[in-house]
């Protein structure tokens, strides 16, 4: 079972994946902590991982506090988990990620089993250096952080670590997987249509 908590606002998409072994995608900027709590638990008393798809603090604000909570484990991209442990400043959102051990530092190419679900972690730095996807085989799902979004829209790589170029390689990367279900870090999602939103993301960046 695939849930969406969060996304209002500045609040990236928190997906939780109750399986065998239960994961949280990302978690928000750690305002809402409180509530995201209050929505897992709706589903869930346990966590066992949480998946960081990008060092963002819309994005892992909240994972010291969860990861506390929980008692989960923290995973993400080596290039992006200096951000967490040493819990740097955000300026745009004038705030401090607070501060917390990753314990898996991820390279790109692993498979995290979580049971029916297996997801296979994508290197696709652009948006960020550290920011990956994870692809589930089974249900040919997508979930691709801030690199694509519904309908052609595309990670910006104006702050600090993003790399137009990088981020056409990385969308290039994932036009090669069949999507049909494409879970994106900030909108709607999309169950259905997954391998259009990548060929639209694949025109928009084309035109950078
Ligand atoms: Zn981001
Ligand atoms: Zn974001």
């Amino acid at each position: 079972m695939i849930k969406r908590l969060l996304g209002y606002g500045f609040e990236s998409n928190v997906y939780l994946i109750i399986d065998e072994k239960i994961a949280l995608i990302d978690t928000g900027t750690g305002f809402e902590t409180k509530n995201l709590i209050k929505q897992t638990e709706e589903y869930t008393n346990k966590i066992d991982i949480i998946i960081l798809t990008h060092e963002h603090l819309d994005h892992c604000g909240g994972a010291a506090a969860l990861k506390e909570y929980f008692n989960a484990k923290i995973a993400m991209h080596e290039y992006g988990s200096a951000a967490v442990e040493n819990g740097i400043f955000s300026e745009f959102f004038n705030a401090r990620i607070e501060k917390t051990r990753v314990d898996i530092k991820l390279k790109g190419g692993e498979i995290i089993k979580l049971g029916e679900y297996e997801l296979h972690v994508i290197h696709t730095p652009g948006h960020s250096m550290g920011s990956i996807c994870l692809y589930e085989p089974n249900k040919k799902a997508l979930f691709s952080g801030d690199t694509i979004f519904l309908d052609g829209g595309i990670g910006r790589t104006d702050f600090p670590g993003g790399n137009a170029a990088l981020l056409k390689k990385s969308i290039e990367k994932l036009s090669k997987l069949d999507v049909k279900a494409l879970y994106p870090g900030h909108g709607d999602y999309d169950e259905e249509n997954g391998s259009l939103h990548i060929k639209l993301a694949m025109q928009s960046v084309n035109l950078l």
